[in-house]
């Protein structure tokens, strides 16, 4: 069996080790150090920086074909181990396009995908120049082009009260939509050509966090925006011509319109749900996509609702949870926590599925499980 590299050790690392293990595949993991969630589930793990060329490149040597859990890595690595023949996916040229928001916006465009209007920038000072000139108008978002995450790195810019958030840094300045619901259809393809996408979700976000609070899937939308948002999704995997998932995020408009805000090349939090509700797991489904085996169904077998277990405000340090059994005798209940050893507010340790014959039912009991379950220290 072929052995498979993965670059990062978060949780979503942690939950492909666990979608290996009963196809007997061999996994090697590289981060920073063996306290990270996927360490001991993998078969190998290596201590490393995936951000420095040499690391990501002597742990490519491990490895038959390499995978990420997280798009921020060296991708010129990756390039190098490529081109000396490695099974890389997503391709690391694609991936680099996608770790640069400004990049992924310009291939949106040039595909002809529908995506809010922007321009780039090189600073606040050529921004607050634009505004000046009135080649920018309020409302406005300003991203930063990389690294940020989790809605980090991103600024909404209502007036000329807010101009002094603008963030210093190449950015993308981009068109405020008017958003009814966010939305997100993870997609997966293989080698083969086959596509396959879940169900779209549904994210309610947290009003201070920007963090996704709730995901209902299936998402409240009518038939023809589901089918229009998978078509959406089929059609940026195949710009981008990935092997493996790419998480595709929607905004649908207040004119009913969808429009992508951003993708990501990898397991996503608004699959998690899969793991539980769906035939096939998210990470089942990328382990498939890159080994170019068969795409698994991506029938739901239940309603769900996911919500993220978050540190709560006031605790940090190492990590306790209360009220674990209280939330798991609640119906259709499954907690799934990351094994991370510290807590600090708003930091994702973990999450809880709810499945139900209902979006309704799944979401009261959801309620239920996060008021009893409580992330301190
Ligand atoms: P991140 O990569 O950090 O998740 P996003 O680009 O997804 O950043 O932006 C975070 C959130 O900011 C989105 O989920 C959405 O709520 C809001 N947002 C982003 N872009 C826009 C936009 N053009 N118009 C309105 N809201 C936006």
């Amino acid at each position: 069996m072929q052995k498979i590299g993965i670059l990062g050790g978060g949780q979503l690392g942690k939950m492909l080790c666990l979608a290996a293990a009963p196809l007997d595949l061999q996994i090697c993991v590289l981060d920073k150090d063996d306290s990270m969630p996927a360490a001991n589930l993998c078969h190998t793990f290596v201590a490393g920086d995936f951000n420095n060329y040499d690391d990501v490149y002597n742990f490519g040597q491990l490895a038959d074909i390499l995978t990420i859990e997280i798009e921020h890595v060296n991708t010129a690595a990756l390039l190098k181990l490529q081109k000396e023949g490695k099974n890389i996916h997503p391709a690391p040229e694609k991936l680099a396009i996608i770790q640069d928001k400004g990049l992924q916006k310009q291939h949106l465009r040039h595909h002809q995908l529908p995506t809010s209007d922007f321009g780039l920038f090189d600073c606040a000072e050529d921004i607050k120049n634009a505004i000046r000139e009135k080649k920018i108008q309020y409302p406005f978002v300003q991203k930063l082009r990389t690294g940020g995450y989790d809605g980090k790195g991103v600024e909404v810019i209502r007036s000329a009260a807010d101009v002094e958030k603008l963030m210093d840094g190449p950015s993308v300045v981009e068109d405020m939509v008017e958003i009814a619901m966010e939305i997100a259809v993870i997609a997966c393809r293989n080698e083969s050509g086959e596509i396959a996408c879940f169900p779209a979700v549904e994210m309610e976000f947290h009003p201070t966090a920007n963090l996704v609070e709730f995901l209902a899937c299936p998402a409240r939308i009518s038939g023809i925006i589901e089918a229009e948002a998978e078509s959406l999704a089929t059609s940026v995997i195949e710009s981008f011509d990935l092997c493996g998932l790419l998480a595709v995020e929607l905004f649908l408009t207040k004119d009913n319109e969808l429009l992508i805000n951003e993708v990501a090349p990898r397991p996503h939090n608004s699959g998690h749900h899969t793991i539980d509700s769906c035939y096939t797991s998210q990470f089942q489904q990328h382990l498939r996509g890159i080994l170019n085996l068969p795409l698994g169904s991506t029938k739901m077998k239940s309603p769900s609702v996911m919500i993220n277990l978050l540190g709560e405000s006031g605790y940090s340090g190492e990590v306790k949870y209360d009220g674990i059994a209280d939330a798991l005798s609640i119906e259709g209940v499954n907690i799934h926590l990351y094994g991370k050893q510290t807590t600090k507010p708003f930091r994702k340790m973990g999450h809880i599925t709810v499945v139900g014959e209902s979006i309704e039912k799944a979401k009261e009991n959801a309620e239920n499980a996060k008021n009893v379950l409580r992330v301190i220290s």
